[in-house]
């Protein structure tokens, strides 16, 4: 019989021949066949996102889905006292599985994304003197539990019944109940008065950064100002936004920048600016040259260009350009893609990046478990960040660098 997965949630299964009680289903019922009114029990996706599985994947994934229901309740009261998530072993079965949703076109950058970090692994060092990792770091001025940050989505509320605030609050209070900081992305939805994004950010009291999609000028200063109000950590674009389909048909162009246009928006505001996107050295440069203080090593988790390359790939070299100018010894360097745990974490650190952004792990919790789930990934991301560190003899985050990566094709 036919099986399925929900491919927002990366979650739920579906066997057609046993049906689904739990959301009403009969067995021997076609997935064709359920109500329009369906949700998924786990993230609210509509039933157009269930995607056919094999079968080996399926029993794969099942056993995931039947922890994630006996644990859901559990999870709820246990969490407040999980101090230590490695005592907690038996909630981690869904870190590390990224939210299903795949990159634009066959997914090829969304697939080099994991295999340009695969590419590297890490070096176990042991008879070195122990000491404990310092793992705590400062962003823009901000203390911080460690070199972590939530990345910049939105969109969800396309996939599933969260709504674009609800997902932005969680991803920023998640975060900053882990100790770290979160970003919001940019929805193409209408919004009655005030950009949820800029609501969620007024709720966790300015602790968060809005990231927004290469507008109109007009529209970016408007709404660079609002978070300015707010009083964000920090405020930028997500420049290869440019190409977003999503906002082409909502009627609200988006565009490439010039480096003016970039000063521009640098300019107009007291709070940091991050020009995020960035996949080449040519646009690292640029961005330095207009006054980025943040620049975002990102393919957008593959999502915005087919046939890129893995941003691991590119990271070292575009780290080094920026580098060797006089204003780029300065700027902070962010990295994400197809990071999953904390061992990809030290990985980017290791090539270079400054931070590193973690998106579809905790876009999945943001939807399902909300700020609990959100906090509890962070917590195993530190975890592993800290055993990466032990086991690489690396005392403080300045220790980890290339020496500490393996590289070949395995
Ligand atoms: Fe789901």
């Amino acid at each position: 019989m036919v099986k399925w997965l929900c491919e927002v949630c990366n979650i739920y299964v579906y066997d057609e021949e046993k049906g689904d009680p739990l959301t009403g289903i009969s067995p021997n019922t076609e997935v064709s066949d359920f109500p329009d009114s369906w949700r998924c029990p786990v993230c609210g996706a509509t039933k157009n996102r269930l995607v056919r599985i094999s079968e080996e994947e399926y029993w794969q994934k099942a056993r995931a889905y039947t922890d994630f229901n006996e644990k859901k309740e559990q999870v709820r009261s246990i969490l407040v006292g999980a101090d230590n998530p490695q005592t907690q072993p038996e909630l981690r079965q869904e870190y590390g599985v990224p939210l299903g949703l795949r990159g634009i076109g066959q997914g090829l950058t969304y697939l080099n994304n994991l295999k340009a970090l695969s590419k590297y692994r890490l070096k176990k060092r042991l008879i070195t003197e122990h000491e404990e990792p310092v793992i705590e770091t400062a962003f823009l001025g901000k203390r911080i539990s460690m070199p972590v940050l939530g990345a910049p989505m939105s969109g969800l509320s396309y996939v599933s019944n969260i709504i674009e605030e609800d997902f932005a609050y969680n991803i920023l209070e998640g975060c900053k109940v882990a100790g770290t900081i979160g970003f919001t992305g940019n929805t193409s939805r209408d919004y009655e008065v005030v950009h949820p994004a800029i609501v969620a950010l007024k709720k966790v009291n300015g602790d968060g950064v809005n990231i927004f999609k290469p507008q109109s000028q007009d529209v970016l200063l408007d709404l660079i100002s609002q978070s300015e109000k707010e009083e964000a950590v920090a405020v930028g674009i997500d420049i290869d936004g440019a190409g977003s389909v999503n906002f082409t048909l909502a009627g609200k162009p988006v565009f490439r920048k010039t480096i003016d246009e970039i000063k521009e928006l640098k300019s107009s505001t007291r709070l940091p600016f991050i020009v995020k996107g960035i996949m080449c050295e040519e646009d690292a440069l640029a961005s330095v040259e207009a006054g980025a203080d943040v620049i975002g090593i990102s393919n957008h988790g593959g999502r915005v260009l087919d046939s890129g390359p893995g941003v691991a790939d590119v990271l070292q070299r575009i780290v080094k350009a920026v580098r060797e100018t006089e204003k780029g010894k300065e700027v902070v360097i962010t990295a994400d893609g197809g990071v999953r745990t904390g061992f990809d974490v030290v990985k980017m650190l290791a090539l270079g990046a400054d931070f590193v952004l973690v998106g579809r792990p905790l876009a999945r919790e943001a939807i399902s478990t909300g700020v609990e789930g959100v906090k509890r990934i962070l917590e195993y991301i530190k975890t592993d960040v800290r055993i990466a560190m032990i086991m690489t003899s690396c005392n403080s985050l300045k220790d980890i660098d290339e020496k500490i990566l393996v590289k070949g094709q395995f």
